[in-house]
């Protein structure tokens, strides 16, 4: 047998060990997946959540729902990978055997000098309580400055903050406080975004729907008790409600393995996903140092890459398959509309997603149903 480990079971692990599982009677694959969770989480819909009154246990799924047969799911978490013995260790001291290791260990928040539920007026969407500490405050909210900030370079989801701050506008309109809120982004770029086409078209929807914003502007610390955003650069942003993205690194057992980088990302071949210096061990998904988007859309067009090299491998031939960085994603700039930003390593977006359309809207709202149904099943 080929003993596979999969270590992290979000949208990146599940796909891969789902794609894998179609493969493992031919190749004769044994299949692990290690994961601590019972459940998986739908991220995309926070951004729609904060502004809703909906539960937020609708975006759940449990993993036995997500999980196929042929997939041995420990729930567990790993606490070690040894990779001149080839050997995953579990956090109760149990050790497995493996040909191949998938890396799909997502990043963590950290709270560095502030803990998120004891503050008032500081916010985040990235989590399900912090989302829920949110809209119980935009409820309440009557009128004052709210400011949007990423916290670190790179985060999840670059369009996150820039959706959200459309939703923002969108809803203070609907709620007919507009008129008394100041929307600020603060961003590290000259523009709003990381992608250079979009970016030109959410500056001047930002500047039309009179949203603020404040380029050059890298976090460096909070005045909690005058209630300031303070940058790297010196400058100093007054806000009633501050919405500040968690701080990002890779998980323990990347660095404790001595398998990532300063920030605890692993350093990831960009064509073929073998991590640099191990050509048994892949790594996908938000785990990577990729130069691209951490996204789920990246997940899934970089996961049948990783398939086919295993199975190259197995059948004694090159890792030669190769991932060109394509991602597809919708950035949400209204209610009804979103754009659709379609990129890879050498493309840049196509200009006919940039024109916000109900479509791409209709397109983001269907994701749901083809996440949990169709691509976490690694079915396409
Ligand atoms: C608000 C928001 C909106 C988003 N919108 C979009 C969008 O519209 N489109 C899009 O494509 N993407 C979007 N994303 C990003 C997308 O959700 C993530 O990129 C994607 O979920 C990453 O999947 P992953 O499996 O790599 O990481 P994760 O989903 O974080 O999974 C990592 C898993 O590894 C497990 N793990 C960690 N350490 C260990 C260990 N030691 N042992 C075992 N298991 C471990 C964790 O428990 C976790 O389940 C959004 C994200 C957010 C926060």
């Amino acid at each position: 047998m080929n003993k596979i480990i999969v270590i992290g079971g979000g949208f990146s692990g599940l796909t891969i060990a789902n794609k894998l599982a179609k493969k493992a009677r031919k190749y004769k694959l044994d299949i692990t997946l290690i994961e601590p969770k019972d459940h998986n989480f739908y991220e995309p819909d926070l951004i729609f959540y904060a502004f809703n009154n909906k539960k937020l246990s609708k975006l759940y799924k449990p993993m036995h729902k997500l999980v196929r047969k042929r997939v041995n799911h420990i729930g567990m978490r790993a606490k070690k990978v040894e990779t001149e013995k080839k050997k995953v260790i579990l956090e109760d001291g149990t050790e497995l055997d493996y040909d191949y290791l998938v890396l799909a260990t997502g990043v963590k928040y950290i709270e560095k000098d502030f803990k998120y539920s004891e503050q008032k007026h500081i916010h985040h969407f990235y989590s399900p309580p912090a989302t829920e500490k949110f809209r119980q405050m935009i409820k309440r909210f009557k009128g004052g400055t709210i400011v949007i900030s990423p916290s670190t370079v790179p985060y999840k989801c670059p369009p996150a903050p820039v959706e959200f701050t459309f939703m923002l506008d969108s809803y203070l309109k609907k709620r007919k406080l507009r008129d008394k809120a100041t929307i600020k982004f603060l961003y590290p770029l000259s523009v709003p975004f990381t992608v250079k086409e979009a970016a030109v078209v959410v500056a001047e929807m930002y500047k039309k729907r009179g949203i603020e914003f404040v380029p050059y502007c890298n976090y460096e610390k909070v005045d909690i008790e005058n209630k300031k955003f303070i940058s790297f650069e010196g400058e100093e942003i007054e806000y009633d409600e501050l919405v500040l993205l968690p701080i990002h690194e890779g998980q323990d057992i990347i660095k404790e393995s001595g398998l990532g980088d300063k920030e605890g990302y692993v350093p990831t071949d960009k064509f073929t996903l073998q991590v640099k210096g191990h050509p048994n061990i892949y790594a996908i998904g938000d785990c990577t140092d990729l130069p691209t988007s951490k996204a789920g859309a990246v997940s899934h067009y970089s996961a049948p890459t990783i398939v086919k090299n295993i199975i190259n491998q197995i059948k004694g031939k090159e890792a030669s398959a190769k991932y060109n960085g394509k991602t597809i994603c919708f950035l949400v700039t209204s209610y009804q509309k979103a754009m659709m930003l379609d990129f890879s390593y050498n493309h840049p977006s196509r200009k006919y997603g940039l024109i916000p359309m109900r479509i791409y809207m209709l397109f983001k709202r269907l994701f749901r149903f083809l996440y949990f149904h169709i691509l976490i099943k690694g079915i396409i």
